[in-house]
């Protein structure tokens, strides 16, 4: 059985994350992207269980202090947490399991698995970021607002990740991902 392992994909909200993880995850059936847990109401065609458990504020804190939580986070109004149990039992079954989260919580992730790969996606420019995030036209004003002021921060810190890679071309961007995920670093 192959050895467990966590990764960390975070980066600006609309910069191609998800649309990088579902081909990702086509190709390499074996890898597994966690589920989290939000606040935030569910966008059309968004699936409870699937795309996030969506649950109450109340709800949430309950699980925060029963510490079912890796890590958490708020984010644009919504809190955001990945659950512990499902991803420590994954990695102990051998599984590769991707955590799709943003910037505090991938600090959290860097002290407590220091060993996660931790891979940050940049899009070509903001314009071309909130191009995406328009494009994709499931976000309120407020939440677009919100969202673009937050992909500043996030974007000046992309250094403290292991790799960056921007999500130009989708399958450039692909092809770096799996070449960071699967081949080993040449030994001179
Ligand atoms: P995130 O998960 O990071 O919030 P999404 O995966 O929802 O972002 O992508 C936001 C929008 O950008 C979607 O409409 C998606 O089709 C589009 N998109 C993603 N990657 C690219 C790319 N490389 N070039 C152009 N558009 C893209
Ligand atoms: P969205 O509302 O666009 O689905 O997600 C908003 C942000 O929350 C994205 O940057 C996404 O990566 C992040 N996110 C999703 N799940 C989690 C989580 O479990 N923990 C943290 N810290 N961030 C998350």
């Amino acid at each position: 059985m192959s050895k467990g392992r966590l990764i960390v994909l975070t980066g600006p909200s609309g910069v191609g994350k998800g649309t990088l993880l579902r081909s990702l995850i086509q190709r390499h059936e074996d890898l597994y992207l966690s589920v989290s847990v939000t606040t935030r109401s569910p966008r059309p065609g968004e699936v409870d269980g699937k795309n996030y458990y969506f649950v109450t504020r109340p709800q949430f804190e309950r699980m925060v202090a029963q510490g079912e939580f890796l890590e958490w986070a708020e984010f644009a109004g919504n809190c955001y947490g990945t659950p512990r149990r499902t991803v420590e039992e994954k990695i102990r079954e051998g599984k590769w399991v991707i955590l799709e989260i943003e910037l505090d919580g991938a600090r959290q992730i860097r002290k407590s698995f220091p060993s996660a790969l931790q891979i940050f996606i940049a899009p070509p420019s903001m314009v071309e970021l909130e191009t995406r995030i328009r494009g994709r036209g499931q976000d309120s004003e407020t939440a677009i607002a919100r969202r673009l002021e937050r992909a500043w921060e996030e974007v000046d810190a992309a250094g403290e990740f292991d790799i960056q890679v921007v999500n130009d071309d989708l399958e450039r961007a692909l092809g770096e991902i799996e070449q960071a995920l699967f081949e080993p670093a040449a030994v001179c």
